[in-house]
């Protein structure tokens, strides 16, 4: 869907300069988790599709700065799995009908893999402060 408006470069630095700890570089605004160099993501706050000012600029306010990782990625996964639990209910209960529309995504499978969890990621509830108490960083 390419209708989403984008944040300007200006907006989007501000989001970003936002999410910077002067000592430890980009967090995550979601959970807090110091990113350093691993991917992040701005992301808008609110889905577009509620907003009824289409027209308005979006502002620093209207995004936030997630770890793909950490917040952006999950809240997909919970997008796509919630769809796909629909289709298959639908699929269920229309005692899979056979019809040109039935090839399977091979894309979902790989989302599937994907949810496995990952013994080498830290968990996101990982805030910030208690990082900087500890005053250790790892990576
Ligand atoms: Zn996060």
């Amino acid at each position: 869907m390419m209708a989403r408006r984008e944040f300007t470069k200006t907006v989007y630095a501000q989001i970003v300069k936002r999410a910077m700890h002067p000592v430890h570089g980009v967090f995550c605004e979601g959970c807090g988790l110091i990113l350093g160099k691993k991917p992040y993501h701005v992301d808008h706050i609110k889905a577009d599709g509620l907003e009824i000012e289409k027209s308005a600029k979006l502002t620093a306010d209207d995004g936030q700065l997630l770890g793909v990782e950490c917040c952006h990625k999950p809240k997909t996964k919970v997008d796509v799995t919630v769809i796909a639990e629909a289709k298959r209910r639908e699929e269920k209960h229309l005692g899979m009908k056979r019809s040109k529309g039935t090839i399977k995504s091979p894309g979902f499978r790989e989302v599937e893999k994907e949810h496995a969890p990952s013994s080498k990621s830290l968990p996101p509830r990982k805030l910030f402060r208690s990082i900087t108490t500890r005053g250790a960083i790892v990576g």
